[in-house]
Order: C-alpha cells, then structure tokens, then sequence
C-alpha cells in the first residue's frame, strides 16, 4: 500500500456563521494554528471548503499537532486524517489499513462530499466502504451508536479519511475580538475569567497587584505560574506586576475599615485602566460573581463600575463556585491557584468590609485621597514580563 500521508483536519463551527468577516476570523485561526504547533516540527497549512487542513508529510510528531490543535480556540472538532486519491480504491485501501487490529463490534461510515460534482453520493460511499469493512471485520453496521465511526470527506484534490473526531473547546481564535486588561489575582475565578475572554477570541494582557515588600513574592509567583498556564492559549502574553502595598497603606490611613475593600478594587480599576489603555485594551475584565464575596454585591459592583472609563467585563458574573473550580481544573489553573499565598487582599482588610457602600460615602472616604497621586504610583512603579508559547529556551523575557 502507499504510504499514509497525514494531516490534521480542523472543522470551525462558529466561524462558518459569520459573513463578511469570515475571512479574517479565518486569517486568526490559521495564524494561531501555526502558532501552536510550530515547535512541533513543519506543517503546511491549507484553507479548503468549510474546513482547514494541516498537512503533515514527513512530520515527525502527527499525534503532537493534533493534540495541540485541540487546545486552539476556534476549533470545533479535528482528527488525526490520512490524504488520498479520490478513488473508491484508495479509500479502500486506507480505511482496511486503518481498521486493521482495532475491535469494535458496531461501526459506521460518514462520508460528506464537499462538492457535488463527485460520481459517487455519499450514500453510495458509505455502502461500498460500508461492505468493505464488514467483509473485512465482521462488524455490525450500526448508524445510531456505533462504536467506530469511519470518516470520508471527499474534497475537489483528495479525500480525507478518519477515525476518531476530537473536540476542540470551541470559541473564536484569540486576536479576533480586540485586547482586553485582565486583573489576575492569586486566586480561583481571575484566571478561569480570563480563559473565558481568550475563548470569545480576546486577547488579554494580565495585571496583578502585589504588596511586596509588605508581604513576601509568593503572589507574584502564582501570577507568573497562571500567566504561563495560559498562555498555551493565546501564545504569547504580557503581565504587569504593580506594587500597591504604598498605596493600601495610604488608603488605610485615610479610609475607615468598611469602606476599604471598595476603595482598594476601585484603585486596582483605575489602575488597570491605565495600564491596559497603553496595550489596546478596549475593556478590562475580573472573576467577580454576583454575592460572592462584601466587595461583589450589586451595590458594590455598582460603585467599581463607576471609575471605569472602558467596561468591566465579569465572564464569571452568574456562575457559582462549583461551576468556576471545575472549569479551572480543566485548564489546570486550579492547582496553582490553591497554593497558599499572600495575596494583597489579605493586607489591610477589614474584618467587617461594607456590602452596600453609597456613592456618597465612597466619594467622603476617597476625598481624602489624592488619587492621580496614588495611581500614577502604581502605573509608574509597574514591571511588565513576557511571556511565549511554546515556552523558548530562555526563560521569560523582563523588559
Ligand atoms: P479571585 O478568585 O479571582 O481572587 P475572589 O473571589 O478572591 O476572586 P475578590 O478578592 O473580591 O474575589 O476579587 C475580585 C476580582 O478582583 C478578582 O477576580 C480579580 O479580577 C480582581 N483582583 C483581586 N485581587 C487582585 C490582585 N491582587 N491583582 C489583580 N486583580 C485582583
Ligand atoms: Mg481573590
């Protein structure tokens, strides 16, 4: 038989809605594709009908691409496909090789013409491949849960075969919704917020407030673990490390107990917004959710939202705990946000923090602030680090 020729065939769904724009969304996907899996060894991507192709002649590591293919937003299913001939005999020839020491019991054949030109329908295909692997295997055909599905997608140059289908996690390919500044705490919910702007096709820029040298670097280090976890999804991120110890000791001074929590998350939004502005940032996002905590009331949110100048996008508004904790076990954030740490939220906070503050008593309690002052602390007081996918040789570069 001649040799298997692979390529990871990468199905949208999302995409194939848009109309005008469709090819830039493509433009994104394609690009991120290559991205993801240029390490891995050298792919020659195609744009086919409804569909892309990565084509892997020669490639070292077919399994590697598709597994990373998996991880691209954009991607509603791939496989691990073999090319041929469109010819009865060459599908033929493939699907025996294919089938060849699995055991199923049940199967099916899917074939899809992408073109309707092709000789044979694609109920014909499916009975010829169909005779031909029960023949070759004695299983049952069984069209409503079989357990081996074979694909055929027949194209205009070749035709595709396939076992197994994977599903990608959906969403639109990052770079094709705009920048969105992120406020990445230690914690559970900011990085499982920001995973969800990247699925919605942002990309998103990481600012994290820490209070060193009041407290030690251990949340710089959790920020700098979860920026790299998730950067195998956008491939290359920025994270703005801002010292607001300073600037809690100075809103402590200043503001009773209460109202701090208020004032500490309306300093961090401004801030952010500064910081983001300067990278494209069209909206700024957080994993605040609805009753959480004093500082996620509706109140209180209402005050936060007050100082924004672009919006405050909170992906994790209307989920419960339960629900983020999974989520961010799937993106394997989880176990770095557990590790103990000292975040700056457990500086200076109060033990009774106001739920419902007025903007009346935020404005008497920031009064006594001179804000410009303290923001312009935290934005020029900012370092900001870099950081790629696939990880390079060097560590992460500090600009
Ligand atoms: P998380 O699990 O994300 O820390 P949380 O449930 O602890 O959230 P809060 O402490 O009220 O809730 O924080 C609300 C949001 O404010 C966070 O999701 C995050 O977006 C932002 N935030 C809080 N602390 C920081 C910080 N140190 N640096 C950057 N952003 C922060
Ligand atoms: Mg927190």
């Amino acid at each position: 038989m001649a040799r298997l020729r692979p390529a990871v065939i990468v199905h949208y769904h999302e995409i194939s809605l848009k109309g005008g724009t469709r090819p830039l969304f493509l433009r994104h996907l394609a690009r991120n594709l290559e991205r993801a899996t240029a390490d891995v060894g050298p792919v020659r991507l195609r744009q086919l009908t409804g569909r892309i192709a990565l084509e892997l002649d020669d490639h070292p590591a077919p399994e590697t691409v598709s597994e990373r293919v998996r991880r691209v937003f954009g991607v509603a299913n791939c496989a691990l496909a073999y090319r041929v001939p469109s010819t009865v005999e060459a599908m033929r020839a493939t699907v025996g090789a294919l089938v060849e020491g699995r055991r199923f019991a049940s199967f099916r054949i899917t074939a899809r013409r992408a073109f309707k030109t092709y000789p044979l329908t694609s109920v014909e295909l499916n009975r010829e491949l169909g005779a031909f692997v029960q023949s070759r295997t004695g299983a049952r055909v069984d069209l409503h849960a079989p357990e081996l599905t074979v694909h055929v997608e027949v194209l205009p140059q070749e035709t595709f075969v396939y076992l197994d289908r994977e599903p990608g996690p959906g969403g639109l390919p990052v770079g094709a919704s705009g920048t969105v500044a992120a406020l990445l705490s230690g914690g559970i919910d900011s990085p499982v917020a920001a995973w969800r702007m990247m699925k919605r096709g942002c990309r998103v820029v990481f600012v994290h407030f820490h209070s060193v040298p009041y407290l030690p670097p251990t949340s710089q280090a959790k920020a700098r673990a979860l920026v790299d976890r998730l950067t195998a999804w956008q491939y290359r991120s920025r994270l703005h490390l801002v010292p607001f110890g300073e600037i809690q000791r100075e809103i402590v001074l200043g503001v009773p107990a209460p109202a701090r929590v208020v004032i500490y998350r309306r300093m961090m939004v401004r801030i952010a917004e500064a910081i983001g502005r300067q990278s494209g940032a069209e909206a700024l996002a957080t994993g605040e959710s609805v009753g959480q905590v004093a500082s996620q009331t509706l109140a209180n949110i209402g005050r936060i939202d007050e100082v924004a100048g672009l919006p405050i996008l909170r992906p994790l508004i209307g989920m419960d705990k339960l629900e983020i904790t999974h989520q961010a076990q799937q993106i394997g954030t989880f176990e770095i946000s557990i590790e103990p740490d000292a975040d700056c939220c457990t500086l200076f906070v109060p033990k009774h923090p106001a739920t419902r503050m007025s903007a009346e008593e935020v404005r008497a309690a920031e009064a006594r602030l001179d804000l410009d002052r303290l923001v312009a602390m935290g934005v020029d007081g900012a370092v900001a680090e870099t950081f790629e996918f696939p990880a390079t040789a060097q560590p992460a570069v500090r600009t």
